[in-house]
């Protein structure tokens, strides 16, 4: 497998501008006789497929949602990062690559995030020409506030809706090139497999979701914008459509996965009622700007938040880590609001819970202004929870949020499949151990605006390809193995929901490769899940049929990708034994409970080649060098 991350030669800030000079490029006239299918419509997919079509490539974009504007990446709350330094408050393009190398716990390709910080700033311009309001200033400057891990006030946002604002740039950007026939919509259509044709990405398969039809399409190059698979866990603050069927199944086809134990738990979500619940929500971490987190001081004390003097109180970020205070990076505040729950000292039914507390941020600023900054989101958590977080304390708790892992993709995007090129959050490039806030968002649209358009470019302009019809046999030989496994689901016709695998091999993921790992519970996991991933096949009731809309088959299909996949997310981690950003093994800590890297031997990408069904994957290490930045003990203190 070749794993080759093609990074540029020169200095880490020229890299990506003498790498642009040196790309090929495709003359005007022949861009349109290229094809490129894109598969996802978030801001990953929505942004590369309106940028290349601009360009004049014909595009041919896929959504499994009715509209490609109800994307996940709609859900995005709290803002994007960008290293503008509109605050005058110090910030730089070197500094916010340091912070995202230093947030990801010195795992991510140094080369990668450093072109991440300097596009970052062509982003905000690219999105205020689309007409996207991001929040200003009284005197019509744009404002910024604080995420996690920074010490700089970077990110842009609009309100709590910052994914839905982008989104709809994106949205106007794409629906600009349907009108111009550069971009067909494929929405409520579903890729099942991606068809490789002499070692080359050259189409897909894919199930209208409303007529059941297979259908095959060939292009010259494929891009998965699909986004990321925390619903492994099957609780998450994702949608409810998020999987990773689309990666699995490229991955299936030779497209090596990289670090899939890289899951991000945020610390701040709406603790978990009861065992039939679905879909857990996020409150964005934007509210710790001016949230303060805190618990009893004492285990056992059941007061009203608002009985609970300060004296018996216990802030317990603002104690640990007194130069971050509240905005601590997800990982570190996750474990944090762990650490305090197991001690006994957590809130709320179950003792699951730690409060967020707004009093003295509207003592000093008044309801009128945290109103301004977040009443979506507090009216959110009204509607959910029924208390009013104006008056008392919110209670949150950490749930499964991001994922950092994903197909491996060299400097250009392509995945070990030439041709097969992944961006967004499906891929693993930029935020090694761990994503800070804001920077998904930042990410995605670097790939789809500005990265993409170049190396997809360069790929097409220096490879040879003759055509691929969808008649070949290669094709062929694909869609009979889609609508094999349909059958095979409906054909099982057992007791037991898809959902009730999917709830039982999401508890097991959450108790032994969640928040804290060892490698016991990761023997446990390994151990149970093919028994699980056995029950399913023999035992799942998956009703209707397969022509026409039958939501039950689409959901089983990828609940068996996660069947699989949990396996390999539990090698890998079991495979990791260093404790590095959000993947915490128990056995290394240091004394006073922090992530313990070990960076002789695991300073690497875990690249993971698969070998079939219940077989050991293969891992291939891409070794991690760094250049410039000098890999030291990430504090916080
Ligand atoms: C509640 C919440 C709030 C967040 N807030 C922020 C924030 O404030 N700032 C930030 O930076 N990040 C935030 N994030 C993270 C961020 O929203 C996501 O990482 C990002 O939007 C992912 O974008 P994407 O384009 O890669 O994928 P997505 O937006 O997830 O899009 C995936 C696309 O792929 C399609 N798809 C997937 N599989 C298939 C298939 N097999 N066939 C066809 N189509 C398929 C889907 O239909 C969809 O169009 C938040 C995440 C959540 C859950």
């Amino acid at each position: 497998m070749n794993l080759d991350p093609h990074v540029p030669s020169g200095p880490l800030a020229q890299k990506w501008d003498k790498h642009r000079f040196e790309m090929k490029l495709v003359n005007p006239a022949n861009k349109r006789k290229f094809r490129i299918l894109i598969v996802g419509t978030g801001l990953a997919g929505g942004s590369a497929a309106a940028s290349l079509a601009e360009l004049g490539y014909n595009v041919e974009s896929f959504c499994f949602q009715d509209s490609s504007r109800r994307a996940h990446s709609i859900a995005a709350q709290g803002g994007i990062n960008a290293a503008k330094n509109y605050q005058n408050d110090g910030d730089s393009i070197r500094r916010l690559f340091y912070d995202t190398i230093k947030g990801g716990d010195f795992r991510s390709r140094e080369a990668n995030v450093y072109r991440l910080a300097q596009v970052s700033v062509n982003i905000i311009d690219q999105c205020v020409a689309q007409g996207v309001p991001f929040a200003r200033e009284y005197g019509g400057l744009l404002f910024n506030r604080s995420f996690g891990g920074a010490q700089v006030s970077r990110t842009f946002y609009c309100r709590g809706q910052t994914g839905q604002q982008l989104l709809l740039g994106a949205y106007q950007a794409m629906s600009r090139q349907v009108r111009a026939g550069r971009i067909k919509m494929h929405p409520r259509s579903e890729m099942l497999d991606v068809v490789v044709v002499d070692g080359r990405a050259r189409g897909i398969i894919v199930r209208d979701l409303v007529t059941g039809q297979i259908q095959s399409y060939s292009g010259d190059a494929v891009v998965l914008a699909t986004g990321g698979y925390s619903p492994v866990f099957f609780l998450s603050t994702n949608a409810k459509g998020c999987n990773v069927t689309a990666g699995y199944r490229a991955y299936k086809r030779g497209a090596a996965f990289a670090n899939p134990c890289y899951t991000q738990i945020h610390p701040t979500c709406i603790p978990v009622t009861g065992d039939y619940q679905s879909k857990l929500t996020l409150m964005s971490e934007s509210l710790r700007n001016d949230g303060r987190i805190w618990v009893p001081r004492d285990g056992g004390d059941h007061r009203p938040p608002q009985e609970i003097p300060e004296a018996d109180r216990d802030y317990y970020l603002e104690r640990k880590y007194p130069s971050f205070g509240n905005l601590a990076p997800r990982d570190i505040a996750s474990r944090a609001a762990k650490e305090v729950c197991d001690e006994g000292r957590g809130v709320g039914e179950g003792g699951r819970g730690v409060y967020l507390d707004f009093k003295d941020a509207i003592a000093r600023l008044g309801e009128h202004t945290i109103r301004e900054r977040y009443s979506n989101l507090f009216d959110m958590y009204h509607h959910i929870t029924s208390e009013n977080p104006y008056k008392a304390p919110m209670r949150i708790y950490p749930a499964p949020h991001y994922t950092m892992g994903g197909l491996w993709v060299d400097y250009n995007l392509m995945s070990s499949i030439p041709g097969l090129f992944v961006v967004g959050e499906a891929n693993f490039s930029d935020h090694g151990a761990n994503r800070l806030g804001a920077s998904a968002l930042m990410q995605g649209l670097a790939d789809g605006y500005f990265v993409l358009p170049y190396t997809l470019s360069n790929y097409l302009a220096s490879t040879k390809q003759t055509p691929t019809p969808v008649e070949g046999e290669d094709f062929k030989r694909c869609e009979a193995e889609v609508r094999e496994q349909l059958q095979r689901l409906l054909s099982i016709k057992g007791k037991r929901s898809a959902q009730s695998f999917h709830r039982q091999l999401g508890k097991l993921m959450w108790d032994q490769c969640g928040m804290a790992r060892s490698e016991q519970s990761l023997k446990k996991a390994l151990n149970e899940i093919p028994a699980i991933r056995d029950e399913f096949w023999h035992n799942v009731s998956v009703t209707g049929g397969e022509q026409g809309l039958n939501q039950e088959l689409e959901y089983a299909g990828r609940v068996a990708d996660f069947l699989e996949f949990a396996e390999l997310l539990c090698h890998d981690a079991l495979d990791r034994d260093e404790s590095c950003g959000a993947h915490f093994r128990i056995e290394h800590q240091t004394p006073d409970g922090e992530a313990e890297r070990n960076d002789e031997q695991y300073s690497y990408v875990s690249a993971w080649e698969y070998n079939g069904v219940g077989q050991a994957p293969t891992l291939h290490k891409e070794p991690l060098t760094f250049e410039e930045v000098h890999l030291s003990v990430r504090s916080y203190k």
